[in-house]
């Protein structure tokens, strides 16, 4: 009997040409003119699900639907759910695409075009590991629920609103994403924690409109001025957020995690002619990647004040204004953490100016245990499906769906990627790496077992 390894290596070339199919559907969700197309991909994915043999609904919405799809159901097994989105980003601009973006072409051993790696290769990879067990009549050791929506590129809108009322449904004992990176093929990696995010706009006023700052400088604060001074306090000369009470929600990194970071294979100097700066900055006592990843940071997203215009103009501005985000680590909490800034930013105002500060928009942080036995079991997934031993990550951005399966559904999430860093998510010359598919169906075939056995070990 055929294994679904084996199968899997018989059809590669057919599952390359599935992937060319799917992502000829140009499924723009953020153009309404793409809304037949993002339909239509919804469609072929839906046909693909029940083809083979997968219980499939696809949900109507008020907006992109819904594809819920399972595997035949296995009594008194776990249930894991796999998300993705069939929907991807505008491609423009088209000239700088080397083939057009929904004529997918292959190129050495690359597949190029858009949605290719973000996402619809990455989830086709986990529906080909499913197929091959099927096909070769290989019982999965658990129960799958594939979860794939059709707005993730604009907010995932209709997907906040059904997970609550698929509640029940959609009950699993953890989630799978691919739809992230690894640092190579060499280095499969599992990424544990997520930042999260607390958005903040400060606003000084001064006199009632500008003024000639020969007739009145020297007598009124000037509110550039002002604001610069306030938000040059938010930060020590260590690189530390002054703010006070700021890290007291801070997990700090075990040194099993600081281990496992140092494995990551980029180089200071690397990551720095990345960055295209001159130097790297950071906080006392940590690494670029730990920077990066799992410290908190406070960000001047845009300042604006006074003229803009060529040449000069002698005014004291009437009044000046920052755009402010903070990247938060676990366990911090976004409202706890604005109204910490918003306070000491209110205390440390000076009287000769108004200050309003407005709250923006918070996410959470995210961390799964990553010497628990799922993130365990994960890492021989991958290492046993890409052939190199698999690395532990944290990523620096959010993911802001991880906190709704864990407030919805009670579920961790666990984040297999398998985009490589050349990928070009959301610019042009996307592109998904065919050893990265054929690495990632391996590993899915390797994901449940291991999932379903360290599920047994947490429940006894
Ligand atoms: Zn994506």
């Amino acid at each position: 009997m055929e294994t679904p390894l084996e199968y899997l290596a018989r059809n590669e070339a057919r599952f390359i040409e599935d992937l060319r199919e799917y992502v000829r559907f140009p499924s723009v969700s953020a153009q309404p003119a793409h809304a037949p197309d993002v339909r239509a991909a919804a469609d072929w994915l839906t046909a693909r699900c029940r083809g083979l043999g997968l219980e499939t609904v696809l949900h109507a919405t008020g907006g992109n639907p819904v594809l819920v799809a399972r595997t035949p159901r296995i009594e008194g097994a776990p249930t894991f759910l796999v998300y993705g989105h069939y929907d991807v980003q505008p491609p423009e601009p088209f000239e700088l695409w080397t083939t057009p973006p929904f004529d997918p072409q292959v190129r050495g051993r690359s597949l190029f075009g858009r949605g290719t790696s973000d996402n619809k290769g990455q989830h086709l990879a986990h529906l080909n590991a499913v197929e091959a067990h099927l096909r070769t009549g290989t019982p999965l050791p658990c129960n799958l629920v594939f979860l794939i929506e059709g707005e993730e590129e604009v907010g995932s809108k209709a997907l906040y609103q059904f997970l609550p009322e698929h509640r029940e449904e959609l009950a699993c004992a953890g989630v799978i994403i691919s739809d992230n990176g690894i640092p190579g093929l060499e280095h499969p990696a599992l990424t544990y924690a997520l930042r999260g995010i607390a958005a903040i706009e400060v606003r000084i006023d001064g006199p009632s409109r500008d003024l000639h700052s020969g007739l009145f400088g020297g007598t009124v604060e000037n509110p550039a001025m002002a604001l610069c001074q306030l938000l040059a306090r938010m930060r020590d000369g260590q690189g530390r957020v002054a703010v006070p009470g700021f890290y007291d929600d801070v997990l700090p990194l075990s040194d099993y995690e600081r281990e496992q970071l140092a494995r990551i294979p980029t180089t200071a100097e690397q990551f720095r002619e990345l960055t295209g700066s001159p130097a790297l900055f950071g906080e006392d006592g940590f690494t670029s990647e730990e920077r990066r990843t799992a410290r908190p940071t406070f960000e001047i997203n845009g300042l604006t004040s006074g003229y803009q215009g060529e040449g000069s103009k002698t005014i004291i501005p009437s009044w000046a204004s920052a755009k402010l985000t903070l990247r938060l680590v676990p366990n911090q909490e976004p409202g706890k953490v604005i109204a910490a800034v918003r306070d000491h930013l209110q205390r440390l105002c000076p009287p000769t100016v108004r200050i309003t500060v407005r709250h923006g928009h918070g996410g959470e942080p995210y961390l799964v245990s990553p010497d628990g036995p799922l993130a365990q079991g994960a890492l021989k997934a991958l290492e046993a499906g890409f052939g190199h031993p698999a690395l532990l990550m944290r990523e620096g951005g959010s993911i802001p769906i991880v906190s709704a399966f864990q407030k919805v559904l009670g579920a961790d999430t666990l984040l297999l990627g398998m985009a490589l860093p050349d990928d070009n998510a959301h610019a042009p010359d996307e592109k998904f790496d065919l050893d990265a598919y054929a690495a990632g169906m391996r590993m899915a075939v390797h994901l449940w077992p291991e999932l379903t056995r360290a599920h047994a070990g947490l429940k006894s």
